[in-house]
């Protein structure tokens, strides 16, 4: 048999992607990140060999991009860039959040539709990836901005989504505010009352522990990697970054198992806490949050015994566990190495993609615990899927019933991380794991149904 190079095909795959996805900086590094670990795993499988499995995987099967034209409170109009990113339905319906931020574009909602696919094949649920949203910036909007916002944004979108077809949810911008507009306006256009969404209102279909699960799931993530090295997170110390959704149930769950975080950030720098944020600051943050100021600089003004720390990251102070929760590519190497400098002795991903791949680098070659978001916030997308199926049975769970399965499907896929991510030596690689691990389902669905 003609002996093959495995770093050769991986440099052909992506030169390829690279060519054919220019000025997508996001979708390039999420792919790469993949390719590197899942290629090998191919060549070592006769069955996925030559089935072009990966190439397929990082083609979408739709992008569905539409005009968003909508009148502000002063009567001006606005036209705004929407998107539905339909990446793969090999194993359920797409599934995936809608971002609101000028951020948004083609690339990023690339990257997160392609990490997303993973990440629910992970779960275990049925559910494909993903993944939408507009370059909108909600911040400085008034209620009835982001309402005809969202209407204008669903008056589209209804075209292409349903319970069966494509289940969108929040992401960073989008919350249950605005998950309540969208519903009501693809309820009223399309006369149904379905679980098209999922992030919605207890009323109206949601699931209790919902907001809460992606962090939680985190930190449940996170204990599942320190008992690794017979550890736990009583008495640690945790950074984090972010001040949202995420962050709020991570630093939630960190305080009931025993650890405090002593960190949040915003745009405009970090908040460092050295006596914890416990408590009722943990409820001050939905304020924070509520305020649609995005300036994380207003808990020093609430809590003056805090510092804040103008135009940083989080990440300059020691602690045994990070926690980014922000947004993608907010830890770089040189956070890294001042990481590893100060012990740092976990690093579970909240975000998507929040650390650079050179940072990742820096993890692995340093035997730190690291994780990346695709499988650590998994709990947020899985959560969902429980949201669907409550729907779908037209039932609604108790909190209990929902955390005890959420922390079951955490368990499972730290599990399958470390069964596909563990080395010689011992380390567990999660990057690998959860690489290998989320291909597997979605490349056995893809054979089974054929070159579609
Ligand atoms: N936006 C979240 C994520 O990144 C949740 C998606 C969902 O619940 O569909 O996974």
């Amino acid at each position: 048999m003609e002996h093959y190079n495995v770093d050769q095909k991986i440099q052909d795959f992506i030169a390829k992607i690279e060519a054919k996805n220019p000025n997508e900086p996001e979708f390039l590094q999420a792919v790469k990140e993949v390719a590197v670990t899942v290629i090998p795993f191919i060549a070592s499988r006769p069955q996925y060999n030559g089935m072009k499995l990966l190439e397929r995987m990082s083609e979408p099967e739709r992008t569905i991009i539409f005009r968003v034209p909508w009148v502000d409170d002063q009567g001006e109009i606005h036209v705004n860039r929407g998107f539905r990113i339909q990446m793969n339905s090999a194993i359920g319906p797409y599934k995936g959040g809608i971002r609101f931020h000028p951020t948004v574009n083609l690339s990023v909602l690339k990257f997160l539709a392609f990490e997303q696919t993973f990440k629910n094949s992970l779960t275990t649920l049925p559910m494909g990836g993903g993944k939408g949203g507009s370059d909108f910036d909600p911040q400085g909007k008034s209620d009835m901005e982001i309402m005809r916002f969202c209407q204008a944004f669903m008056t589209e979108m209804c075209k292409h989504i349903g319970p069966e077809t494509d289940v969108p949810a929040g992401d960073i911008g989008v919350g249950a505010r605005e998950i309540g507009y969208l519903f009501g306006q693809y309820k009223k256009i399309r006369n149904e009352f379905t679980g098209v969404l999922t992030g919605k209102g207890l009323a109206y279909g949601g699931s209790l522990i919902r907001p809460e699960a992606t962090g939680y799931g985190v930190v449940y993530f996170a204990e599942q990697m320190l008992k690794t090295i017979d550890q736990d997170f009583n008495g640690k110390t945790v950074t984090v970054s972010g001040f949202g959704n995420v962050a709020w149930g991570v630093i939630k769950k960190v305080e009931e198992l025993g650890g405090t975080c002593v960190t949040i950030s915003g745009p405009d720098g970090y908040i460092y806490d050295k006596d914890g944020i416990t408590g009722d600051k943990i409820d001050y943050l939905l304020e924070l949050r509520a305020s649609g100021n995005n300036r994380a600089e207003d808990y020093v003004k609430k809590f003056p015994g805090a510092e804040f720390h103008a135009g940083k990251r989080p990440w300059e102070v020691k602690c045994d566990v990070a926690i980014p929760a922000a947004t993608q590519n907010e830890l770089d190497l040189e956070d890294a190495k001042i990481l590893v400098e100060n012990g740092v002795v976990c690093v579970t991903e909240a975000a998507n993609m929040p650390s650079t791949l050179e940072a990742i680098n820096h993890f692995l070659e340093h035997k730190v615990l690291f994780s990346p978001g695709k499988a650590s916030n998994a709990g947020g997308v899985a959560t969902s899927g429980l949201e669907m199926t409550q729907n779908s049975i037209r039932l609604n769970w108790s909190s209990e019933e929902v955390d005890t399965r959420l922390k079951e499907i955490m368990i499972g896929i730290h599990k399958a991380c470390r069964d596909y991510g563990k080395e010689e030596d011992g380390y567990v690689n999660y990057v690998k794991g959860a690489n290998i691990a989320g291909f597997v389902k979605v490349a056995e669905a893809m054979l089974a149904q054929g070159v579609v």
